[in-house]
C-alpha cells in the first residue's frame, strides 16, 4: 500500500500527488514513468513521475482527471493509501550536454517535462523552455519551469496569460533566431504533431514522450504499439521518448480514440474496470 502524502489541486482537473514510494523515489530518473492501481479491481493507468524525491522517498506526479479512474483517483486524500504502485518504468531521458535546447510543455504535459527540463540544465546545456495551456486558470508550474531554465515563454491559447498563441509560435520564432540543438515536446499528441512539423523545417532533433495506452506496461500486452520510422514499437519498453519526427502521430491520435465509447460507459455508471 502506498501513502499519499500530499494533495494539491493544480486546478479543477489537474491534481498533484506526492506518493510514498521509496524503492521507487531512489531508483527514478527524468522521463520515466509508473503505473498505479486505485483498488484490487482497478485499471492500471500509467503516469509519469513528475518529480522524485530520494531522501524523503516520494515521487510526484500530475494527473488531470479524463476518465472514470482518473476521476477516482482524485476523490482520494492525504492520508489515503493506493494498492498498487509500479516503477519506474519505460527508459529514463538521455541526458547530455547538447548544448542549446528548448523544452515543449504543453497542458498537463508541462509536469513531465519539468525534470527533464531540470537534467538538461544540470547537464550544462542553455534551456529555454515554453509552457502553454489553453488558459490561465489550468497553467501550473510556471516559477517551478523558470527555476529549472535559462528563459521560460508562457503562451495560453486565449489569451489570458502570457502570449497569446499556440507552443509552436515562440518556437518557430527561436529557430528562425538561432540554432538549437535539441527540442523536448511533451503534451496532447497533437502538440507533439505541430512541434514536429516545426522542427523537422529547421532539420532540429526532436524528443517526444508518448502517451499511448497502455495495459501491462511490460512490453507483453501490446496495447500500447506506437508506429516509429514504419516500425512498430511498444511505447512501455521501447519508450516513451521516441524521435518525433519518425513517430506516426496518426495513427496514434486514432489509436488513443479507439476506446472513447467504453469510457464513456465506463464513466456513466457501467460496467467500466476502473471503479469499486
Ligand atoms: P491542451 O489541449 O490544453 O493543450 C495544451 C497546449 O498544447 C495548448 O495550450 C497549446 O499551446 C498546445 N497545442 C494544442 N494543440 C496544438 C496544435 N494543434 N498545435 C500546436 N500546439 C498545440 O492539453 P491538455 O488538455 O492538458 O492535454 C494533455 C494531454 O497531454 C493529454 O492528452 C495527455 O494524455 C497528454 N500527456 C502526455 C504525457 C506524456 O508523457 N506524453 C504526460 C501527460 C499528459
Amino acid at each position: 500500500m502506498y501513502k499519499i502524502l500530499k494533495k494539491e489541486d493544480l486546478s479543477e482537473q489537474i491534481t498533484l500527488f506526492d506518493i510514498e514510494a521509496g524503492d521507487i523515489a531512489r531508483k527514478a530518473r527524468a522521463g520515466n514513468f509508473f503505473i498505479l492501481r486505485t483498488h484490487e479491481q482497478g485499471e492500471r493507468i500509467p503516469l509519469t513521475i513528475a518529480d522524485f524525491d530520494s531522501g524523503r522517498g516520494t515521487i510526484t506526479t500530475v494527473f488531470q482527471k479524463v476518465g472514470k479512474t482518473t476521476n477516482h483517483l482524485g476523490t482520494f486524500n492525504e492520508g489515503d493509501f493506493l494498492t498498487d504502485v509500479i516503477g519506474p518504468l519505460g527508459n529514463h531521458s538521455h541526458i547530455e550536454n547538447f548544448g542549446r535546447v528548448v523544452c515543449v510543455g504543453g497542458g498537463v504535459g508541462i509536469a513531465p517535462v519539468y525534470p527533464i527540463a531540470r537534467a538538461l540544465k544540470e547537464a550544462g546545456n542553455k534551456v529555454t523552455s515554453i509552457i502553454g495551456a489553453r488558459s490561465k486558470s489550468i497553467l501550473f508550474w510556471e516559477e517551478k519551469m523558470r527555476g529549472v531554465s535559462d528563459d521560460l515563454i508562457v503562451t495560453t491559447d486565449d489569451g489570458s496569460y502570457g502570449t497569446k498563441a499556440l507552443v509552436t509560435v515562440p518556437l518557430e520564432e527561436i529557430m528562425m533566431n538561432e540554432k538549437v540543438d535539441l527540442v523536448v515536446a511533451i503534451g496532447p499528441a497533437i502538440m507533439m504533431k505541430f512541434v514536429c512539423k516545426t522542427t523537422e523545417k529547421y532539420n532540429v532533433k526532436t524528443v517526444v514522450s508518448l502517451n499511448s495506452i497502455m495495459i501491462d506496461a511490460t512490453g507483453m500486452c501490446g496495447g500500447c504499439r506506437v508506429e516509429i520510422g514504419g516500425e512498430t514499437k511498444y511505447t512501455c519498453v521501447d519508450g516513451p521518448e521516441f524521435d518525433g519526427h519518425q513517430v506516426d502521430f496518426d495513427l496514434l491520435m486514432k489509436r488513443l480514440q479507439a476506446y472513447i465509447p467504453e469510457e464513456h460507459t465506463a464513466r456513466c455508471g457501467g460496467k467500466g474496470n476502473g471503479g469499486k
